[in-house]
């Protein structure tokens, strides 16, 4: 049977290319980054690389870069070691409702020790307006989380707005970019952003590792006690391998980026423009032209998302409702639920996201195979029937 992947959004398959180039450091290069000898050192060597590549593609400087474990390390690191570090200057926090679970997560965590958290309202399509964050920050706040782009239905952030009010208020910026690093431009300087997350494993490299950009003259304490790795911010020692993966990825998303998001956008309208042609009652969640360009979410009345997850699979096709780290729970999706969605709606939604294997063959097929399974779900809904 034929397979279609399109769930890019929840990870993507390693590039060849980066595996090739990590391959080495598990075996002939396989030192301690910490050692002296040569084989450390050059494991060493090896991991600056890949630093100043990663660092280059956003516009920063490789001292400014610490790795982790992935994105979800990112961000705790970002909000929780700005929430401690500064627990003498306040204990308030500014993010979103439609962060990623790694983002919002911690909040919460942070919430029940006492910080105060205050979640602004996105509009219909999932944007944040920027003058709600200026008129919610109080001499207490600390920290500013708005993530770039949203994982689930693709609206991407007003970040260069509202990181001139937090530079203009003085007040920490972090921004969640792992669905952006390797797709669309983005550069530290312009979004005005002073820590910024990152996972490999989105953009072609392997699971597991990711950074976080703390902009020079963040005072941040150490994430992970213990050695004095990564400029003693993050003990451990360094993920080698995954780390020079990381950015040999990096490396290939710059060269194939502009080539890539033009391929995948018309790809991504043909495939909306399809949907919203062939069945009726079905709407488009997120914003239409602030949009990720690999990304579609649609709402289809009076179908269960699952139910067409599970027949789309049977058809070959891997989608999603909602995001993966939800996929195995009944609840609706808090992100499309903060967009004003019913919850029958929110329940009824489907994500596609597109990449590099991708072909306009593939979204035909998904244009032939949904209608119809559609069309099947809705023959025996309990939901249409009692609406009639
Ligand atoms: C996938 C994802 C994460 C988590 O990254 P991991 O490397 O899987 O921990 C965080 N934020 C967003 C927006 C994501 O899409």
């Amino acid at each position: 049977m034929r397979r279609i992947y399109l769930d890019y959004a929840a990870t993507t398959p390693t590039h060849p290319e980066v595996v090739k180039a990590m391959l080495p450091y598990f075996t002939d290069v396989f030192g301690n980054p910490s050692s002296i000898y040569s084989y450390g050192q050059e494991a060493k060597g090896a991991i600056e690389e890949a630093r100043s590549k990663v660092a280059d593609l956003i516009g920063a400087q490789s001292e400014e870069l610490v790795f982790t474990s992935g994105g979800t390390e990112a961000d705790n690191f970002a909000i929780k070691g700005v929430a401690y570090t500064n627990e003498h200057k306040g204990n308030h926090i500014i993010t979103t409702p439609i962060e990623h679970h790694a983002g919002m997560e911690t909040c919460k965590s942070l919430e029940r020790r006492g910080v105060r958290v205050t979640y602004l309202p996105v509009d219909e399509h999932g944007l944040v307006d920027p003058d709600n964050v200026r008129r919610a920050i109080t001499d207490k706040t600390i920290l500013i989380s708005v993530m770039h782009a949203n994982n689930e239905m693709g609206t991407i952030e007003p970040i260069a707005e509202i990181g001139k009010i937090a530079r203009e208020a003085r007040i920490y910026f972090h921004t969640d970019a792992v669905q952006t690093v390797g797709h669309i431009p983005v550069d530290v300087n312009e979004l005005g952003v002073d820590l910024l997350s990152m996972s490999a494993h989105k953009l072609y490299g392997p699971k597991g590792v990711g950074a976080l950009y703390v902009r020079g003259g963040t005072k941040l304490l150490p994430f992970m006690h213990g050695g004095e790795q990564e400029r003693r911010r993050r003990a451990s020692t360094e993920n080698v391998p995954g780390i020079v993966g990381f950015g040999r990825a990096i490396e290939l998303a710059k060269q194939e980026m502009d080539e890539e998001a033009e391929r995948l956008t018309y790809l991504r309208d043909q495939l909306i423009k399809g949907l919203l042609e062939r069945i009726d009652h079905i709407r488009l969640n997120g914003h239409l032209t602030k949009r990720l360009l690999n990304n579609v979410n649609v709402s289809v009345d009076f179908v269960e998302g699952e139910s067409m997850l599970l027949n789309l699979d049977l058809e070959g096709i891997c989608a999603s409702t909602g995001s993966a780290c939800s996929s195995s729970s009944l609840e609706p999706s808090y992100v499309l639920l903060a967009l004003g969605l019913s919850p029958e709606l929110a329940h009824g939604s489907l994500r596609f996201t597109l990449g590099r294997e991708n072909t306009s063959k593939d979204i035909d097929y998904v244009l032939e195979v949904l209608p119809k399974i559609v069309a099947k779900l809705r023959a025996m809904s309990p939901l249409l029937k009692s609406r009639r």
